[in-house]
């Protein structure tokens, strides 16, 4: 049987981490890739945990020599998907890319473009039940600042109507309702994968 590439993208606050970590906890065929990053860590986060961090030197290095699977800025931070360990967690499992609109677009062009050599790439997106609960969650977790707040809100957007090329979207309105919504998505994957092969 092929693995997938999962990819679960959406706007910050809108609950992709919570949802993501229940996941993993409940099926042992799912991986996470962990992505490198130049932002400093949020309280609590850890290297190698949440992200990997990375000087911007750093961060350019693994870029020029090709290490990304695909990258990206945002707010003034690169964030990277890490191409080796990705290939090799495919080998095991499904993995789970927890990144931006344009990266998961970018990725699953470059997969179809390998044509029967790429891999299938299933693309989530979680949106918000509306703006002002998308506004809450982000305040409660009090990890950025008035300004940051800010230019964040006015990406959100963009990436809600980027999300409609999306393969599925998943309103995260009850928690415990979009979990089912997304465990749902990812048995129904599987079982399309092992008709096919
Ligand atoms: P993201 O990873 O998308 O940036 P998080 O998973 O960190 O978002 O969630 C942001 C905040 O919203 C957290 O405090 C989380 O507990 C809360 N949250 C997540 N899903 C829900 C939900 N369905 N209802 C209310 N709060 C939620
Ligand atoms: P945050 O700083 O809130 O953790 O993440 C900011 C944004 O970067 C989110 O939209 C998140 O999905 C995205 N992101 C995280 N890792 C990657 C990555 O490896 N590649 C891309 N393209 N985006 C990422």
């Amino acid at each position: 049987m092929q693995n997938s590439l999962f990819v679960i993208s959406g706007p910050s606050g809108v609950g992709k981490g919570t949802l993501v970590k229940a996941l993993l906890e409940e099926d042992p065929t799912l991986a996470l890739s962990i992505s490198c990053t130049t932002r400093a860590p949020r309280a609590g986060e850890r290297h190698g945990v949440e992200y990997f961090f990375l000087t911007r030197e750093e961060f350019d290095k693994r870029r020029e020599s090709g290490d990304f699977l695909e990258y990206d800025e945002h707010f003034g931070n690169y964030y990277g998907t890490p191409r080796s360990w990705v290939v090799s967690a495919l080998n095991e499992r499904s993995v789970i890319l927890e990144i931006d609109v344009v990266g998961g677009i970018h990725v699953r062009d470059g997969e179809r473009e390998k044509g029967e050599a790429g891999v299938p790439v299933v693309l989530i997106m979680i949106a918000p039940p509306d703006m002002e609960s998308l506004e809450k969650r982000l305040a409660h977790r009090g990890a950025e600042s008035a300004e940051q707040l800010k230019s964040r809100r006015a990406r959100v957007e963009m990436e809600l109507s980027t999300g409609r090329q999306y393969d599925y979207i998943v309103v995260n309105d009850d928690l415990e309702e979009a979990k089912r919504a997304l465990r749902e998505i990812i048995e129904r994957e599987k079982n399309k994968k092992e008709v096919n092969t």
